[in-house]
Order: C-alpha cells, then structure tokens, then sequence
C-alpha cells in the first residue's frame, strides 16, 4: 500500500490534457516573462479573490518579504506574529532588518491566540502578520480592530489558504496586503514556485509592483532596492488552469476532512474548525499524546504522514541568541503531538478508510 500525502501524480494525470498543449502554446510563442498568461492570471487571481490588485511574484516567501517592505519595515521595527509556522512567515521580517515577536496560539485552531495579541504590542510594533494555518482563516475582525487602534498594518498569510474565506471575502482579502505561495504542495499550485500579493490599496499596489521589479518604476531608474520577482509564462499556464478548479479541489479537501472527522471521532482529538470562516483543509492534522506510535503504524503501512511543525519557530537554532528564553506552551505541546495525515483533492474515500482503520489498530 502506498498513500502519498498529497497525490500529484493522479492530479496530473487529471489536467494533463488541458495543461499540456498550453504550455506548449506558451513555450511556441516566446514571451516568457511578462507575458499574457502571467497578466491573464493576475486579472483572473484578482476577480477570484475579489480585491483590485493582484501582483504575482517568485514564491510565496517573496510575496512576504516584498509586503514587508511594502509597509516601510525596517530596523528597529517589531511585527507580531506566530511562532507555529513555516519558517517564511518569520524570516522575512528578519530579512527586513526588524524583529518578530511571538504570540502563542489557540490550541483547538493553532491560530494565533487573539487574546495575548494586545498585550505584545509595543511603541516599535508595526504589523501583525496572521497566518490562517493548515487552510483556517484566523479570525481577524479583532485583529483589524487593533491594528486601527494602534495604527498597525494587518499582513495576511494565506500560503496555506487560498480560496477559504472569512467574513464574506476571500483568504488575503481582509487585511492591508495578503500574501501566498504556489509551492506544488499547496491548495493552488504551480509546477515550480510561484507566489502572489493581493490587496486593495492602490498606493500598495504600485510600491509592490516597484519592489517586485528591480526597485524601479520607469525602466532602467531605481529609486529604492527592489528584487527580481517574477511569476514566468509556463507557471501562469499551470496556474490559470487549476485556478478554474480550485473551488471544487477545496470543497473536495472539506469531504475527506468531514469523513475523517466522523470516522477519528474519539480515537484522537481531530482539527477543530472554528467556524469563523471556511477551512479548506491544506493540512488535516490531528493531535494525540501517542502520535509518535500512529506515526510510525503508518509509516509502517506505507502510508505517509508528517508533523508539522517539529520544532516552533521561538526554539529554532537561528532564534537562540534573540528568543532563547521565550515560552510559549500552547506551541510547545502542540509541537508534540501534532501529527498531520493524507489529503488532497484525489484521495480516496476507500484510502480515507485504510487511513483511519490503522490510526485505530495503531491505539488498541
Ligand atoms: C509555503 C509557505 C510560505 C512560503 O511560500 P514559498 O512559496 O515556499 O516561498 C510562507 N508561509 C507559509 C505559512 C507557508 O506555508
């Protein structure tokens, strides 16, 4: 038996028919950078998530840092945000030159706890930077309110939820800029990397463009340090096609989480969706004080799993000199024992099944 955490190959086999002959018809007509399809997708990424502007750039990484900036970050600066992440969220504001600060989570959502929020914020703080993990929006209502009180910049990271919503907009959409990534592993993926800034600000738009394109707003004048930050032609093929189908690959990730729900229901504490928005899965990750021995039941079925994330950000290596003594131990329990299990658009509901009958054989 063998379950992959994410089944690309059957995805392909699916798109292959459609996405083949336009990268080919992209590859013939030469524009590889700059071109109609990437112009394409940005209007198209833009009407889906409902803002004005969508800028597309290299990575989901890039979108961060090129907000970051966007907002005027620099040294001296704090931004708040969690510690529960992919490393991006955070390496970004160092990349700025400014300093993370670390809010606990909310151990039933793994969002940020809204009520430790205020309490860090200080004179030097100038974003919060949620992330609406494992496809989760966060609630940010109580999150703009702050950021109106105290003059802050809200900076979503949607890597892992593009397409959820919250509040009648799209993941991103809420706050001053949103951020996510077409990684090959997430809800929206390119055959590469990938990565777009949404936001409906039209002054942010314009300094986002700058940023993502040599710092220069007339060709060949560069006013402030930009990147090369390109989304290329085929990655545009690749993604306006699996944008048409993103809603239905997301309802699909809602159906497996509902019949594992219904099937881990008192064998181990499955994801708790808040009910605040839509959460469209990127990740089903359960919780349970013997993950490591479900861990290794199915890893010994051929079955894939992952834990993410091992080790919280605050207790990285590259944070010891500056976060060696912050605790936070919402993080650190989770950390434990989060165990995160097959899901994709194309898994099986029979593989579901095989899934959920070795998680229980595993805790007899
Ligand atoms: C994937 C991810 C990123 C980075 O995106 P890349 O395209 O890999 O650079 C940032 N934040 C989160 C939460 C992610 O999951």
């Amino acid at each position: 038996m063998n379950i992959p955490m994410l089944d690309l190959k059957a995805e392909y086999a699916l798109l292959k028919d459609e996405i083949e002959p336009a990268v080919c018809a992209a590859l013939a007509a030469c524009q590889y950078i700059g071109g109609p399809n990437v112009k394409a997708f940005e209007a198209e990424a833009a009407a889906y998530a409902g803002v004005k502007h969508a800028i597309s750039c290299a990575s989901g990484t890039d979108a961060l840092l090129i907000a970051l900036r966007a907002i005027g970050l620099g040294p001296g600066d704090e931004v708040i945000t969690t510690p529960f992440t992919f490393v991006a969220t955070v390496s970004t504001v160092l990349m700025c030159g400014a300093k993370p600060v670390f809010v606990d989570i909310d151990p039933r959502s793994f969002n940020l706890d809204l009520n430790q929020v205020e309490a860090a914020i200080t004179p030097a703080t100038r974003a919060i930077v949620p992330v609406h993990l494992f496809g989760q929006p966060v609630q940010l209502a109580p999150l703009k309110a702050l950021c109106e009180k105290h003059g802050l910049r809200l900076i979503e990271d949607a890597a892992q939820s593009f397409g959820a919503d919250y509040a009648g907009r799209k993941s991103g959409a809420y706050g001053d800029i949103g951020c996510t990534s077409f990684y090959p592993s997430k809800n929206l993926s390119a055959f590469g990397d990938g990565g777009l800034i949404i936001t409906d600000n039209d002054a942010l738009a314009a300094e986002l463009r700058v940023l993502a394109s040599h710092g220069s707003r007339v060709r060949y004048h560069h006013h402030v340090l930009g990147y090369n930050s390109r989304l290329d032609e085929i990655q545009a093929v690749i993604l306006r096609a699996k944008l048409k189908r993103l809603d239905a690959f997301n309802n699909r990730r809602i159906a497996i989480a509902d019949s594992y729900n219904r099937q881990l229901a008192g064998v181990v504490e499955t994801p708790f969706a808040d009910g605040y928005g839509h959460h469209v899965y990127h990740q089903y990750t359960i919780l349970s004080g013997r993950r490591d021995a479900i861990q290794k039941a199915l890893t010994d079925a051929g079955i894939a799993c992952a834990v993410y994330y091992p080790v919280p950000l605050h207790r990285q290596e590259m944070f010891a000199a500056t976060h060696g003594d912050v605790k936070l131990p919402v993080t650190e329990r989770t950390a434990q024992r989060c165990l995160s299990l097959p899901i994709s658009p194309m898994l099986q509901d029979a593989q579901v099944e095989t899934v959920c009958d070795v998680i229980r054989n595993a805790l007899k």
